[in-house]
């Protein structure tokens, strides 16, 4: 599927008013909290985790405590808004919101922990033709690639 201007580059607003408007399609309600976690999410140049996103929380509602946090994540998870990256524990944005996806590949730099979601796909079928040849039935087809992105591979060592 192509993709018109990454959505990456979008300012963060214009992502969670698109967030906002994906959220009332699926009869789901953004509240304010969940907008503030998904707003530091996007904000994040990197993937963060649960605790860096409480300790920022707690800036903005002095009352936050773990679970305000967890549930918040569990919304913008199930909402397809952001992904969880299993290696680094972290969450990133959902490179694309706006489009429906079943699985994912993720590429994470080694150095820098930046995060590229490419949606390929001809990655999914042929896991899914893979899969199926076994009789296996296809949940969930998330990969987390390791290697080192462009900015890191063009500095000089
Ligand atoms: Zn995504
Ligand atoms: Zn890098």
């Amino acid at each position: 599927m192509p993709h018109d201007a990454p959505s990456q580059t979008r300012p963060v607003d214009a992502r969670l008013n698109a967030a906002q408007d994906i959220c009332s399609r699926n009869g789901a309600q953004l509240t304010p909290l969940r907008r503030e976690v998904l707003a530091l999410v996007l904000q994040a140049q990197t993937p963060v985790t649960a605790y860096q996103l409480l300790d920022q929380l707690k800036s903005i509602r002095k009352s936050a405590v773990p679970p305000t946090i967890y549930r918040s994540l569990e919304f913008l998870l199930e909402n397809k808004l952001i992904h969880r990256i299993e290696r680094l524990n972290a969450f990133v944005p959902c490179a694309e919101a706006d489009h429906h996806h079943a699985d994912a590949q993720f590429l994470i730099c080694k150095n820098c922990d930046s995060v590229i979601e490419i949606e390929d796909c001809d990655v999914s079928d042929a896991l899914e033709k893979a899969a199926d040849r076994h009789g296996f039935t296809l949940n969930r087809a998330v990969i987390e690639l390791d290697g080192i992105c462009a900015v890191c591979t063009a500095k000089p060592s």
